[in-house]
């Protein structure tokens, strides 16, 4: 069968209280979830379903929509309906789309403490509803909508500002019953918001949801979020995820599960081991890389496939790996579970070894 997780993560995992989005349990000791967010307009039914599905097909667990109108809210219903994963909606002012979004079958809600005001009395009613539902509510505290009284009080929105605001607003609910809550503190800054989910991790057991918000274009929101997930995951703090990106939200998905599998808190599928080349290549390594990378996209398979520039350290890696080439003299072995299968000429390198993948592939598939 497939080889067992290798996943020893970095660090025992923070306990913390399990809640159920939909179908997916957050917390306690459920897996790390990958989630995102539509760019479409939540009242375009169709183009929003649409979205969801790529997003579910590219691996997302959980997926958010906004719901800034009262069309949006209207739409909730069928969304929710006939999304393949739990749909979670995003509302930052009006308490009534909170009710709609529980009444529409939303497996979870997101509401804005920056905003928390407006809720006012009407924080006992949401409690109530959400309760009688079983829908949970992620508390989602941002730097950019800080509450004004805790701006005032900290100057800016540091850690200490952002988990107090997220242990206040869970304090409203608390007051009526309702615990079935995630938190999430969002800085755009990696460092404040590490310091202000390890503080966060330390005064309470709700599940974390994890963010570096307007984390910027794919480059750098990928660094930013590797590194900011990177920190807190490794210390076991982290219960779902979502990479922000100004990039289509497919993007965020990918960067989030390589994270996770990084981390070895996802099992490991495609891995390419490439050389970064050097004087010695004796191929044009960047191009072999790329091309099987992209020969191979989508395989789901935990496969280690090595793609050497030269017999240095070529051989050696290819061995380690499910399948590999060493690249000599215009011609490349090629390794299977460590032993060479064959030597074909360059040209023939990368159709070889898409070739020995998709064998591979099957036999794991199929035992
Ligand atoms: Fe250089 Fe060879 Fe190492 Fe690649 S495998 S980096 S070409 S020494």
């Amino acid at each position: 069968g497939l080889p067992a997780l290798p996943a020893r993560p970095l660090a025992v995992r923070r306990p913390s209280r399990r809640i159920q989005v939909g179908s997916v349990a957050v917390g306690g000791d459920a897996p790390v979830s990958v989630q995102s967010m539509t760019t479409t307009r939540t009242s375009d039914v169709g183009a929003t379903l649409q979205q969801i599905a790529e997003l579910t097909a590219s691996g997302c667990q959980i997926v958010r929509v906004a719901c800034p109108t009262q069309d949006d809210a209207d739409a909730l219903a069928t969304i929710a309906r006939k999304s393949q994963i739990p749909v979670i909606a995003d509302i930052h002012f009006q308490p009534k789309y909170v009710f709609a979004a529980i009444d529409a079958g939303c497996a979870a809600v997101r509401v804005n403490p920056g905003n928390i005001k407006q809720f006012d009395d009407k924080v006992k009613e949401i409690a109530k509803a959400a309760g009688d539902a079983g829908t949970p509510i992620r508390i989602g505290v941002n730097a950019g909508s800080l509450d004004a009284r805790l701006l005032r009080k900290y100057g800016k929105a540091t850690p200490e500002a952002l988990v107090e605001s997220a242990l206040w607003e869970a304090s409203l609910f608390e007051e009526h019953g309702f615990r079935d809550i995630k938190i999430s503190v969002k800085h755009n800054d990696p460092v404040v918001m590490v310091n202000a989910y390890r503080l966060l991790a330390a005064r309470s057991d709700y599940p974390l949801h994890l963010g570096v918000t307007e984390a910027g274009p794919a480059f750098q929101g990928t660094i930013k979020s590797a590194v900011a997930f990177g920190a807190l995951l490794s210390e076991g703090i982290g219960d779902t995820i979502r990479v922000s990106l100004s990039a289509p939200p497919a993007e965020e998905v990918k960067v989030g599960l390589q994270i996770l599998e990084a981390l070895n808190l996802k099992q490991r599928r495609l891995e390419i081991v490439s050389c970064p080349s050097c004087g010695r290549a004796q191929v044009d390594v960047y191009k072999l890389a790329d091309q099987v990378s992209a020969g191979l996209d989508g395989l789901e398979v935990p496969l280690r496939v090595a793609v050497m520039g030269c017999v240095v350290n070529g051989p050696g890696e290819a061995r380690e790996a499910d399948l590999g080439v060493a690249s000599g003299n215009g011609k490349g072995q090629i390794f299977v579970k460590g032993e060479v299968i064959k030597t074909v000429p360059e040209s023939k390198i990368v159709e070889t070894l898409i070739e020995e993948a998709m064998k591979i592939a099957e036999q794991m598939e199929e035992t």
